[in-house]
């Protein structure tokens, strides 16, 4: 089932948000996004928080 991360989940007052099938690929789409739309560092933290806030969709 496809995995699927809002940025909104992360606190932020954003409509990005990104789908793919597995984790990992939301998670790589997700922090290049966090870097270069919100500055954040590409760091373990980053991924930690973005990997807490992908969800299943269906
Ligand atoms: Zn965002």
């Amino acid at each position: 089932m496809p995995k699927e991360f809002k940025c909104k989940d992360l606190g932020m007052q954003c409509n990005f948000s990104a789908r793919a099938e597995s984790e990992e690929e939301v998670v790589r789409k997700a922090v290049e996004h966090a870097q270069s739309a919100h500055k954040m560092p590409a760091s373990e933290e980053t991924k930690k928080k973005i990997r807490a806030a992908t969800k299943t969709s269906r």
